[in-house]
């Protein structure tokens, strides 16, 4: 520290203070208005850090209170002498206007309570009040070990306390530059105010080093206390304009700064009147403010006082300085948690109730396939109930011809005109026919057959050849079928051909019964089959008496029946049975002629996935 020793100690002040009173006597004797503001107007009241006592801090700063007093007559200025933790206290407390402090106090109370300067000490053999302060790590002078900082690792080093800025901080920064820390000490002892201590401990040999404040030593051999020769400064360093020994970087001197609630037009009464104070007899002033960013600089370096923070890695510290953070991210993490375990109980709760439902459903799909393939069938043996008569009749044919051959055969040999040719003529005629009788029993059997709904790609076409080639068999009168086949070529389906030709076989029955009362020659169905856009179309086609619109409606209900001995099922089931199958059935009046046409359509096999 540089003390600021004013000329005439603490007599000018209260001489001052004398006159002031005097002449306020004066002014009252004469029953003039009293100046009322220098008695009510509150004192200023500065803060110091004098951490040598107050005895010693007022024979410093006593000529700044008679010069402020001067500069403000109408104020009192009232200083108070803190330690380092008591000027913080003031200044939590709000306890002073004003504080003078050293560099590093200042900086950390800076960022702390928002303190501002408005002024830095000017000291004589400075370079600029920028680089004031500044550290010598002294030794022996006949210490020939001791030469660089970093000799210091494993040595006794001694220092004033952690806290002083001078006394030891601005050197920690340099012993850490050289790469060591306080720790690769054989000990650090902090021997505490006055800082002749720790040159006396270095002077002993109890400590091997110490950290001063610069010039202390140059001081103390001013005054004759020691030898400047005894001593020297380790990692010595030269600055222009720096008259002492110095082993660190130099940083701003002690500043004046108002705290935040302090009147703006008083700070600026007592800036004007510290920047307007003549210099001392030693040569101390005040200046405009220096910039104090080294001290910050030094403070983050060392990661301590604001920047402490920088240091606590552990997770305790990390919760203290983030707790309200890590507060939210626990509860939105717990939040989170909860969530999922619900949304994951729903899911389960979901899962097992859809899988309920489509075994449920499932189990009603065989149910109804069951009850299809029943349906199916009894249908299929209606329509052969409906046929058997016909059917009688065409069985007749062939057996006829049987008969027939055998009788004529019997008749030859009777006759004797039998000869081995007529035989094999008469016996392949018989087989020829007996194998017609078998094909359309076959062709029955296989149709009434009860049976498992089977898929099969197959020719189109073949499937309505085979279906009109059955349904011919079967009535004595059939209808001629023309079959307009415009498919492409190897158009095929996948499906269950008997469920098919059950369709085409009813919608021929129906265009057959449709066309009863015409003459045989105007009996004609025709079938056209061809591609439609994603489908095939299947339309057959008739020339009957047609249906009234009304019933048009009705046409695919069960038991919709026009017909005396109708069971009113052929078009539901062709209908299900279509749909199942991915396609679509429905009827058209014929335009502009007799008759009606039923589509249906089937999707082409190349669509099929
Ligand atoms: P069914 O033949 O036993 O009556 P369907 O379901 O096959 O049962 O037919 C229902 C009704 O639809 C028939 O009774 C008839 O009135 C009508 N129908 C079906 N096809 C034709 C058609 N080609 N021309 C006129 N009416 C028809």
């Amino acid at each position: 520290m540089n003390p600021w020793k004013g000329p005439h100690g603490r007599c000018i002040g209260a001489r001052i203070r004398l006159r002031a009173l005097l002449l306020v006597m004066l002014v009252a004797v004469l029953a003039r208005p009293p100046a009322a503001y220098a008695q009510t107007a509150p004192p200023v009241r500065i803060g110091v850090l004098a951490f040598l006592g107050a005895e010693v801090a007022e024979s410093i700063w006593s000529p700044l209170v008679t010069h402020l007093e001067a500069s403000m007559p109408e104020r009192r200025v009232v200083l108070t002498y803190y330690d380092v933790d008591g000027l913080r206290q003031a200044v939590q407390r709000r306890a002073v206007d004003f504080i003078i402090t050293n560099s590093g106090q200042y900086a950390a109370l800076e960022s702390e309570f928002g303190v501002s300067r408005i002024a830095t000490l000017e000291s004589p053999g400075v370079p600029s009040p920028s680089q004031a302060i500044g550290s010598a790590v002294i030794a022996r002078a006949d210490r020939r070990d001791l030469n660089a900082l970093s000799d210091l690792r494993g040595k006794r080093v001694a220092a004033v306390g952690e806290d002083a800025f001078g006394g030891f901080q601005v050197a920690w920064r340099e012993f850490r530059r050289q790469g060591v820390e306080p720790e690769d000490f054989a000990r650090l002892d902090f021997l505490g105010f006055p800082m002749q201590r720790i040159v006396t401990a270095v002077a002993s040999g109890q400590a091997d080093a110490g950290v001063v404040r610069a010039c202390l030593l140059e001081e103390l051999a001013r005054d004759g206390a020691l030898r400047l020769a005894d001593f020297k400064v380790l990692s010595p360093r030269r600055v222009e304009g720096f008259a002492c020994g110095l082993s660190s970087e130099l940083y701003p001197d002690w500043p004046i700064a108002t705290l935040p609630h302090t009147d703006l037009r008083l700070a600026k009464a007592v800036a004007t009147a510290l920047l307007s104070m003549p210099a001392s007899s030693k040569g101390y002033a005040w200046t405009v403010p220096a910039d104090y960013r080294t001290v910050h600089d030094l403070f983050r370096d060392l990661q301590i006082g604001p920047y402490a923070y920088l240091r606590e890695t552990t997770l305790q510290a990390l919760a203290r300085r983030y707790w309200p953070f890590l507060l939210f991210f626990f509860a939105v993490l717990a939040g989170w948690i909860v969530h999922t375990v619900r949304v994951e109980q729903q899911v389960h709760a979901r899962t097992a109730a859809l899988r309920e439902a489509l075994a449920q459903r499932d189990a009603a799909e065989a149910g109804m396939r069951a009850h299809q393939e029943q349906f199916d069938h009894l249908s299929r043996l209606s329509i052969l109930g409906e046929l058997s008569g016909t059917l009688a009749h065409e069985l007749n044919q062939p057996l006829a011809a049987i008969a027939n051959y055998a009788q004529s055969l019997v008749r030859r040999l009777d006759s004797g005109r039998y000869t081995p040719e007529n035989l094999a003529e008469a016996s392949r005629e018989i087989a020829a026919q007996a194998e017609r009788a078998g094909g359309i029993v076959h062709r029955i059997r296989a149709f009434a057959r009860k049976r498992v709904a089977v898929r099969e790609r197959r020719p189109l076409a073949d499937l309505v050849r085979e279906a009109a080639a059955l349904f011919g068999g079967m009535l004595p009168n059939a209808p001629r079928i023309g079959i307009a086949d415009r498919l492409p070529p190897g158009a095929q389906v996948e499906a269950d051909t008997l469920q098919i030709e059950q369709v085409l076989l009813n919608l021929l029955k129906n265009a057959a019964d449709a066309m009863q009362d015409l003459p045989p020659d105007a009996r004609v169905i025709d079938v056209a089959l061809e591609r439609e856009a994603r489908n095939y179309r299947i339309a057959v086609r008739d020339h009957g008496a047609g249906l009234a619109p009304a019933s048009t409606r009705h046409l695919f209900e069960p038991f919709f029946t026009t017909k005396p001995d109708g069971m009113g099922l052929g078009l539901s089931i062709c209908k299900t049975i279509v749909e199942a199958h991915g396609g679509r059935l429905w009827a058209e009046a014929n335009a502009g002629a007799p008759g009606m046409t039923f589509i249906f359509t089937l999707p082409a096999d190349d669509l099929i996935p």
